[in-house]
């Protein structure tokens, strides 16, 4: 049984998981990890640290695991203090004294966790593992569209045709809003096309509409939070989703639009429990489309060499799965089907 342990900045070893487990602090309790995906916030981490991380860590945040008596579950990636005011008013993921799994506590890269028990939520019957580990992305996103006035019909730009973009146009649509997709780099929209076709969605490398009712920003490029200023319409709302590059400059001619158009920009950080838990139908009737966005399923052991392909943004999502022999599972088929490549 092995963990992968983040000790520095791109500094991810691969060790034993300790025979002894921890005595659990608070509520915790060990799980088996069968499953868990790879985010680009991982690899941000390991790139160049983050506001939450703490040195030593097994990163890791979207995860299916399981218990002694067999029983699976997905995992809301936090334990918060439940007294704060943000906890009182239901908000815990801005909780004053959060622990994010994966950031200050140990998270997923791991055959064992040891997990709060208050953020369980268990898998239905019928959902497989790989889908599972979407609870998290998906849980995201139905945390940003709660801050925004959502209808059907209305026209959604996303700014991103990664995974959280698919994602988020997945979701859009399922909630009956018209979404368009940007992206700007050229490559990336020809290795989408084959998903975009299956699922009848519409990518563009640039756009002049400057009508959107909404405006989505699930890529970390400064100049796509301006664009979205542009682009959005008057009396629109932008979803600040995807933290950006630091200390790129904003200019304040550009922040005038926001008060011309009485634009109003949110932000959105992680997700409360419920949105994970309001997640879980999705998943199950979205198992076809979010299995495209499967990069590869592969072994633990490849996780170090994952994370600079992640942070490239060239890739869907990679899914390490914890359970052993992937000879004869359905990872090949997974990775294959849709005609991407599999690189790993
Ligand atoms: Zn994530
Ligand atoms: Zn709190």
């Amino acid at each position: 049984m092995i963990r992968m342990v983040l000790k520095g900045i791109r500094r991810l070893e691969t060790e034993p998981v300790p025979e002894k487990a921890p005595a659990p602090e608070d509520d915790r309790v060990q799980f088996d990890v069968l499953a868990c995906a790879v985010c680009r916030t991982d690899a941000k981490m390991w790139d160049q640290g983050h506001r939450d991380l703490v040195f030593p860590r097994v990163p890791g945040h979207e995860m299916v695991v399981q218990d002694d008596r067999g029983r699976r579950c997905m995992v809301w990636p936090g334990k918060s203090c439940g007294a704060c005011p943000y906890c009182r008013a239901g908000r815990e993921n801005l909780c004053d004294d959060i622990k994010i799994t994966g950031f200050h506590a140990d998270g997923g890269f791991s055959h064992r966790a040891l997990l709060p028990a208050g953020s369980l939520i268990p898998m239905p019957d019928g959902l497989d593992i790989y889908t599972a580990c979407f609870a998290e992305p998906v849980g995201c996103v139905i945390n940003a569209f709660e801050k925004m006035p959502l209808a059907p019909g209305k026209r959604l730009l996303i700014f991103g045709g990664g995974t959280m973009g698919l994602i988020t146009a997945i979701y859009a649509r399922h909630a009956g809003l018209d979404p368009l997709i940007m992206e700007k780099d050229a490559a990336k929209i020809r290795k989408i096309r084959p998903i975009l076709e299956a699922l009848g969605l519409t990518c563009v490398k640039e756009t002049q509409d400057s009508r959107f009712d909404l405006v989505m920003i699930a890529c970390p490029d400064h100049t796509a939070f301006c664009q979205a200023v542009t682009q959005v319409d008057k009396g629109g709302h932008i979803s600040f989703f995807s933290g950006i590059t630091k200390n790129e400059t904003v200019e304040t001619n550009l922040l005038n639009l926001v008060h011309y158009k009485e634009a109003v920009i949110s932000g959105a950080y992680g997700m409360k429990k419920a949105d994970m838990e309001e997640a879980v139908p999705f998943l199950v009737s979205h198992t076809r489309e979010l299995g495209l966005l499967i990069e590869a399923v592969v072994p633990p052991e490849q996780a170090p060499d994952l994370l600079p392909r992640v942070l490239s943004g060239k890739h869907l999502k990679y899914i390490l799965d914890f359970r052993g022999d992937l000879h004869g599972r359905d990872a090949g088929h997974r990775s294959c089907r849709h005609g991407l490549q599999t690189h790993v």
